[in-house]
């Protein structure tokens, strides 16, 4: 079974749908890490692609502020500001959708998602100290987060925490990673919607464990046409300029 990693689409339909046509027949089964919304212009297109590829789907930090589990004041204020736009124009059939998102880690078949952290969904592991709890106590030898925005991984080599360098560097599309069996992995598909790796490009993973292999992908899109309808929607234009640069 091919499994398709979806992370941080942050309601960009642009980003989505490309990777969905790229994609088209390389996988069986979806799942996506949360953050379905926030940032970007299309939180309704997201969340009903989403929904009609019947992902296996949790909630992140953005979904929360907008459904209201969450204090948005809590985030700076340009993300404060899309959560708002964002509340304004949801439907309600699919604000009840990520009202009802469940909380990670959930178990998809032989792995594990979760948003941030094993052990917190609100958590970022940017580094090998903050993988290392999430390694050892792991629910599956393999586990997918998000919330970082940046591709990539880690596992443990002896006693300590390794980074795994799985990103595809331009003009190179997918780099393949295979894993070892008996170890564990904590790997971050980055984000479609809204990368922050310094690579504009839609970030994914496709997992095929049968076969002890995680594809990690970059696939360009349209930036362009996204900032247009963030712009006509009256978006913060930080949110707006960091597509152009990946960051
Ligand atoms: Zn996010």
């Amino acid at each position: 079974m091919r499994y398709l990693i979806l992370s941080d689409i942050h309601a960009n339909i642009t980003a989505f749908n490309t990777v969905l046509d790229v994609t088209r027949g390389k996988w069986d089964k979806a799942v996506c890490l949360g953050d379905l919304v926030g940032y970007g212009p299309d939180p309704n297109e997201v969340i009903e692609r989403v929904r009609e590829l019947d992902a296996v789907t949790i909630r992140g930090n953005h979904d929360k502020a907008v459904t209201g589990l969450t204090n948005p004041e809590e985030f700076n204020p340009v993300a404060h500001a899309a959560v708002l736009w964002t509340r304004e124009r949801i439907q309600p059939g699919n604000l009840e959708y990520l009202e009802k998102l469940p909380k990670g880690p959930v178990r998809a078949s032989t792995f594990s998602i979760v948003h941030g952290a094993v052990y917190d969904e609100d958590e970022y592991v940017f580094g090998p100290e903050q993988a290392a709890d999430g390694l050892l106590g792991a629910p599956t030898p393999v586990v997918f987060f998000g919330h970082t925005h940046i591709q990539g991984g880690f596992t443990l080599r002896g006693h300590d925490v390794a980074t795994l360098q799985t990103r595809p560097v331009f003009p190179n599309e997918s780099t393949t990673l295979k894993l070892a069996r008996g170890m564990a992995y904590l790997l971050n598909p980055g984000s479609i919607g809204q990368p922050r790796d310094r690579d504009t490009r839609a970030a994914f993973a496709i997992a095929d464990l049968e076969n002890d292999s995680v594809e990690f992908w970059r696939v360009p899109y349209d930036v362009q046409d996204v900032q247009k309808r963030m712009m006509e929607a009256g978006l913060p234009e930080p949110l707006i300029l960091r597509l152009s640069f990946g960051r």
